[in-house]
């Protein structure tokens, strides 16, 4: 009989992010699609009540929590001994955990003191024929392969954004804390300070409806031939203020910036979509000014309903990678597009 445990760390403000509830939908479906399997879960934080309490009408039996302000701040050594504690005292044969920079930094730790197995990036849990199995892509989302194994603990860190969040009501729930004596030496690393961009500065926004990508185009002659990089700037920023969409870019525009020329300031590697960039989920992508090749439409793989702008109707776009291909000016459409949104917000 395996006995499933999601494992969880709350937020901040002790709430459970998305992300647990990803991994509660996941672990909900494998107990459902697992008769004879035991559903728990497992919460650190300061304080565990708010975020147990919040998903307390989901099938689990059992709720396990380390707490204490030393489990507020991410922190290898007790976030491992503290998800050890959990593992063990739920006596866990499978543990589910979203894949948060958190987590990713524990849970290879975690399977070794457990003497079990990790695996990273899951993006679905199945149990078909009684056999529970895990899905996940290789070759930059190329390959997508379906493992089982028989060694227990089983640690399956789940891919943010790739299940629907679960939508299990609150309730109240009965939390078996676990009492942990931490080492002073363990406490000895701590975040001092946060460092992150201005909300607006913010460009890439996992959950948004929509991703939207620049490609090089929008810093290439046009047909005055003139270069048009404020107009663009400006076009894109708009876009991006009504819309909430997430930018991403092609390689060879976030490139550009390494090469001297004039390019958008708000673009950075981090918003390189492709092979050797991101590979996010939306529901939807429109991309702009890009030419659609395999190195970057690799990197949609989970973008569902795609459109593209490009002058160039013999664009990779054009050759199967899109839904629809507008060829068209991307400077006038997404002019019309910015007036349309701000006139019908
Ligand atoms: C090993 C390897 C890994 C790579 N990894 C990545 C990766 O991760 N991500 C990535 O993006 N690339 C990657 N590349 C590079 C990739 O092959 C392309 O070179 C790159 O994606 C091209 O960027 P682009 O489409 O923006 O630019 P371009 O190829 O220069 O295309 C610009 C497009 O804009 C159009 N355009 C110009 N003006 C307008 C206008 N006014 N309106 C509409 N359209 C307009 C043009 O018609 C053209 O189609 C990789 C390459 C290699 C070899």
């Amino acid at each position: 009989m395996e006995t499933i445990l999601v494992l969880a760390h709350t937020e901040a403000d002790g709430s459970p992010a998305q992300t647990v509830r990803e991994s509660l939908h996941a672990a909900v479906n494998l107990h459902q699609a697992s008769p004879d399997s035991k559903l728990v879960v497992g919460l650190i934080g300061t304080n565990v009540e708010a975020a147990a309490n919040a998903i307390a009408a989901c099938p689990a039996t059992k709720y396990f929590g380390v707490t204490g302000a030393e489990f507020a701040q991410p922190r290898y050594a007790t976030d491992c001994a503290a998800a050890e504690a959990i593992c063990k005292s739920a006596q866990a044969t499978i543990v589910i955990a979203p894949a948060t920079a958190r987590w990713n930094r524990v849970l290879a730790g975690l399977a070794q003191r457990l003497g079990g197995r990790a695996d990273t990036h899951v993006t679905g849990i199945s149990a078909e024929s009684g056999v529970i199995g895990i899905s996940r892509w290789y070759y930059r989302q190329r390959m997508e392969a379906l493992v089982q194994r028989t060694q227990r603990p089983w640690i399956v860190a789940i891919d943010p954004g790739s299940q629907t969040p679960c939508n299990c009501g609150a309730g109240t729930a009965v939390v078996e804390v676990i009492s942990m004596q931490i080492p002073e030496a363990s406490l000895r690393t701590k975040v001092v300070g946060v460092r992150a961009p201005a909300a607006d500065a913010q460009t890439i926004r996992p959950d948004a409806k929509l991703l939207f990508v620049t490609g090089a185009g929008w810093t290439k002659k046009q047909a005055d031939g003139q270069t048009h990089v404020p107009e663009a700037e400006h076009l894109i920023r708009d876009f991006l203020k009504v819309s909430r969409a997430s930018l991403g870019s092609s390689k060879s525009l976030v490139d550009l910036g390494g090469e001297g020329q004039a390019i958008l300031p708000f673009l950075s590697h981090l918003n390189q979509i492709g092979q050797t960039g991101a590979t996010p989920r939306h529901p939807k992508g429109l991309s702009t000014c890009c030419h659609g090749e395999e190195p970057h439409t690799v990197g949609w793989r989970f973008i569902a309903e795609r459109r593209a702008i490009s002058l160039d109707a013999n664009c990779g776009w054009a050759r199967g990678k899109t839904d629809v291909l507008y060829v068209a000016d991307a400077f006038q459409v997404m002019q019309k597009v910015n007036a349309l949104l701000a006139a019908n917000p």
